[in-house]
């Protein structure tokens, strides 16, 4: 019996209470869940995904107060959760165009894996080399440990299993109030990022976001163990199956030596899934199920061919991965036009390198390559919604069109405007004013001082 109980029941016997139930001497302390709390800060960043992880890590390092909020139980999102786990591109046309707080994490991840980094000195060309072969294969675990134990040293407080419910805007401080395993908090805070992917946060302040009729395919992830490639006789497995039995073989060779460190096409099998959407719980869920009883039916029928008797899944990711839902509308929305120009804005905060690479259900990937020497950039008012105070994005919902969202989404580019998000608000902070209203020039001398390439 603990101290406290003794005590109670010495007590009560001294009261003449001895006859007292034990269930009434063991009464529970107050339920967690019936709290509610409120706490203070300097930033909020919501989604604790590949952009905002670094969005929290450089808001912190930088002094402020800052509280990262994520739904699910772990960092990283897309690239840890979804599966995608090689981010690109860090570098185009044999030079590095971005660096900063994502290098950091991705390199860090690499050496400790005992892994190798692309040669980035081999140009891709689109017909020897495509593109693909510059991302970096990463242990996407090992990736989720590095990126909470930077945001912990960094000072970011971390709550996992929660999302705001609903947020307001009184007196230049915005009030969050998350939901959380039955748990609500009022966070009251001066800016806010919005690293959900989905723009949720932009939207439930009520500012206009974007989005197309049909929206590309999301992603269920795994890979298949338990055969032998070389041994299958594919002429008795229908067709449809042989890409995904040969990715077995191609990712075995992720760990041989080929010269650019990765193999000849995107290392896992997926199950492709129509309009996937991870905007509300319902949606998630919704793209979750069709995912894996896709998949549950692709294991039942594989096992019945010679040689893939014994299949089984070695590994499937814990949530479809969305490539498209909606965007914010922002005080500038990046064309295609822009993007495969390398137009210069006076207000760009990092680049971005990727052909456009917009994906439909059963029809070629439409990819356009940027033409040789040209890289993409982004503008800062493109990750502040419009009309907005004291609100940035970062990740793939910025403000941008159909065709040029479909390579800025990709990861390296996520990263950048995460750094560039907590900059520009921290300045913000520090300046006593908007995101939009803080001089281009000390966003970039302080993300050039935080090691990040800022566009020349
Ligand atoms: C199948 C597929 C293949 C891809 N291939 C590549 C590739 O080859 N190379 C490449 O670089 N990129 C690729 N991409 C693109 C890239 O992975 C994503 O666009 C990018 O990771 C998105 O980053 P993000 O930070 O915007 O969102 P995410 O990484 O998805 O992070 C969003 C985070 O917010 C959390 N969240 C969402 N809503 C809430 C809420 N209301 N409250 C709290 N938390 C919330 C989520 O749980 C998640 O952790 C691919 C994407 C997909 C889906």
């Amino acid at each position: 019996m603990k101290r406290r109980d003794i005590i109670r029941k010495v007590g009560a016997v001294s009261l003449g209470l001895a006859s007292t139930s034990l269930a009434e001497v063991h009464s529970a302390p107050q339920h967690p869940l019936n709290k509610s709390g409120k706490i203070n800060c300097d930033i909020v960043v919501v989604g604790g995904g590949t952009a905002g992880v670094i969005a929290a890590i450089q808001a912190a390092r930088l002094g402020k107060n800052t509280i990262l909020i994520e739904s699910g139980s772990q960092l990283g999102g897309t690239m840890t959760t979804g599966g995608v786990s090689f981010p690109g591109l860090f570098h185009a046309w044999g030079k590095q165009i971005i660096g900063g707080i994502g290098w950091e994490l991705v390199s860090e991840c690499v050496s400790l894996n005992g892994d190798k980094l692309p040669d980035f000195s081999v140009i891709p060309d689109n017909t020897t080399i495509r593109h693909w072969r510059h991302q970096i294969a990463i242990n996407s675990s090992l990736y989720t440990l590095i990126a909470e134990e930077k945001c912990l040293q960094a000072g970011v407080k971390v709550r996992y299993y929660e999302s705001p419910a609903s947020i307001s805007f009184k007196r230049n401080n915005w009030l969050v109030k998350t939901v959380g395993k039955g748990t609500s908090t009022e966070i009251s805070c001066n800016q806010i990022i919005d690293c959900t992917g989905n723009a949720c946060i932009t939207a439930m302040a009520g500012f206009e976001v974007l989005r197309e009729d049909e929206t590309q395919p999301g992603s269920l992830i795994f890979s298949l163990d338990g055969y032998e490639y070389d041994d299958l006789d594919l002429i008795k497995i229908p067709f449809k199956y042989h890409n995904l039995l040969r990715q077995q073989m191609l990712t075995r060779s992720l760990s041989e030596n080929t010269p650019n460190n990765f193999p000849s096409t995107v290392p896992y099998n997926y199950v492709y899934v129509p309009s996937a959407d991870s905007t509300t719980s319902v949606t998630h869920t919704e793209a979750n199920i069709y995912g894996r009883n896709e998949l549950l039916k692709i294991i039942r029928e594989l096992r019945s061919y010679p040689g893939c008797e014994n299949i089984r899944i070695s590994n499937l990711k814990s949530e479809t991965a969305i490539r498209e839902t909606y965007r914010i509308l922002g005080l500038y929305t990046v064309t295609r036009e822009d993007y495969i120009e390398g137009v210069d804005f006076e207000d760009a905060i990092s680049y971005s390198f990727y052909p456009v690479d917009l994906h439909r259900e059963g029809k070629k990937i439409h990819q356009e390559y940027l033409k040789e020497g040209v890289v993409g950039k982004i503008p800062l008012r493109s990750l502040i919604p419009k009309g907005s105070k004291n609100l940035m994005v970062a990740g793939r919902c910025l403000s941008s069109d159909r065709m040029a969202n479909s390579a800025l989404r990709v990861q390296a580019s996520c990263m950048g405007m995460g750094q560039a998000a907590a900059v520009t608000a921290s300045l913000a902070i520090e300046l006593n004013t908007s995101p939009e209203k803080v001089p281009i020039n000390k966003i970039h001398a302080e993300l050039r001082n935080q090691g990040a390439i800022v566009p020349a």
